[in-house]
């Protein structure tokens, strides 16, 4: 009590821990230009559920004329937190920062209803812990290699389970992690570039280890020796995102602190979402006087892998790639980072390979964290649309720069039996060096 009495000081309905910075909001001046760009304005029609809305929503609530009701918080959750509406501000307002300030205001303020509150727990308690991870990754892989995904995916018994049914819609087909084991040391090829950390992720390593690998070759490849420092987590993304600061800055501080032992010269991500929460820690610990300098010494360490590629020409001897491919800009890629054209320039880079351009490429697929997971339903209208624009193209390859992403994709693809392969653009450029394609 002591403790809510003393946080409950800052502006309006907001308490005093990190609110949303006024500064930011009051640099927007309503002109709108966000509202086409914005999903759930496009799907909804609700001026609330855009991004001049929530802002007005914010910015109530800070001046306490409104407080963090149902209602607010029910619009601050349908927002996807994908970002569009910073690409087409011309007032340059800094919405993620806003949006994730006030879901910090929301996560501790609000009390969900009791399963509600539950679901979102147990998204966040296994999504960001190794341990739950890697055992829950075991048990779905038996239940895959023993057959009885196919039994109970081709009866009708998943419909009965509700948000565990979508859950499970998610699954890919989980690679046994042994066989993609990284050495803690992955030594540079030729001159040497540097030494850069390899972050491992947490859906990224139990869900898609083959990517890892091929990171670790590609870079290794072009000069840079890799290291994965074993005892690293979480980087806190998915909890930063959903607004619980206080454990999303405890995994930021234990990931700063590892890559920080590690002696890196940068910090190479194949997680957009990762990678640009990681470059945004200097904001996290702005009022955290024994983290500030370290953070932001971390940020500007903290590179997409395709960024990093896309610094200097690729070395080495590219293979043919006979492939139609397109390429999805991950939100957190392209409006969080605004990286847009260095995994375009190794798609190109790599001979053989045709590539298409996605219509709307930018917009969300409606992965967005767990946002698939808790609003199933207009997750799924945004899917619906992206797996259109995917067939428009003709590919045989989708590439993306995001895991979550690169799940989503590949439910909406097996709900329509297309034979359309997901992947991400290092992947790609491994099969090259390697010759290999599958
Ligand atoms: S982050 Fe995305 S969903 Fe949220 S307000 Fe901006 S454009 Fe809309
Ligand atoms: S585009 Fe920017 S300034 Fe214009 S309404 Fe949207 S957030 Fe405000």
């Amino acid at each position: 009590m002591v403790i809510q009495a003393a946080i409950k000081t800052g502006a309006g309905a907001f308490d005093q821990l990190d609110p949303p910075d006024p500064e930011l909001f009051l640099d927007c001046i309503h002109c709108g230009f966000c509202l086409p760009t914005c999903p759930t304005y496009l799907l909804l029609g609700n001026e609330m559920d855009s991004p001049r809305g929530r802002l007005s929503l914010i910015r109530t609530a800070s001046e306490g004329k409104i407080g963090v009701s149902d209602s607010f918080v029910r619009h601050m959750d349908l927002c996807l937190l994908c970002r569009a509406c910073e690409t087409a501000c011309p007032s340059g307002v800094k919405f993620g920062f806003l949006m994730e300030a006030a879901r910090g205001q929301v996560e501790r303020q609000h009390r969900y209803p009791a399963a509600e509150g539950r679901f979102r727990q147990l998204l966040l308690n296994t999504f960001t812990d190794i341990g739950r991870l890697r055992t829950l990754t075991s048990l779905l892989r038996w239940y895959q290699r023993s057959g009885l995904q196919r039994l109970i995916r081709g009866s009708a018994i998943l419909k009965r389970f509700g948000r565990l049914g979508k859950m499970e819609a998610l699954l890919p087909e989980i690679a046994d992690p042994r066989l993609y084991a990284l050495p803690e040391v992955t030594p540079a090829k030729g001159q040497r570039r540097g030494r850069v950390g390899l972050l491992l992720g947490c859906v990224q390593r139990f869900f898609f280890p083959q990517l890892n690998a091929a990171t670790a070759r590609v870079l290794s490849e072009n000069g840079y020796e890799v290291v994965a420092p074993k005892d690293q987590g979480c980087c806190g993304s998915l909890l930063i995102h959903e607004g619980d600061r206080a454990r999303g800055k405890e995994l930021a501080r234990q990931t700063i602190d590892c890559f920080e032992r590690a002696g890196v010269d940068a910090i190479a991500v194949n997680a957009a979402g990762c990678g640009s929460a990681m470059k945004e820690y200097w904001d996290l610990f702005q009022t955290d006087s024994a983290y500030t300098k370290k953070a932001s010494a971390f940020s500007t360490k903290v590179r997409d892998v395709s960024e990093l590629l896309a610094e200097e020409p690729l070395r080495g001897a590219l293979q043919p790639l006979n492939l139609t491919v397109t390429y999805h800009d991950a939100c957190h890629l392209a409006h969080g980072q605004k990286i847009r054209q260095q995994p375009r320039t190794i798609l190109k880079t790599i001979p053989g390979l045709r590539f298409v351009e996605l219509r709307e490429s930018d917009f969300c697929c409606g992965s967005a964290g767990v946002y698939n997971l808790l609003h199933p339903e207009l997750a799924q209208q945004l899917l619906d649309r992206k797996i259109e624009r995917i067939m428009e193209t003709g590919a045989e390859v989708v590439v993306s720069g995001n895991p979550g992403c690169s799940l989503q994709i590949e439910k909406g693809l097996r709900e329509r039996r297309l034979q359309i392969r997901v992947m991400h653009p290092v992947e790609l450029l491994d099969w090259s060096y390697r010759g290999v394609e599958r």
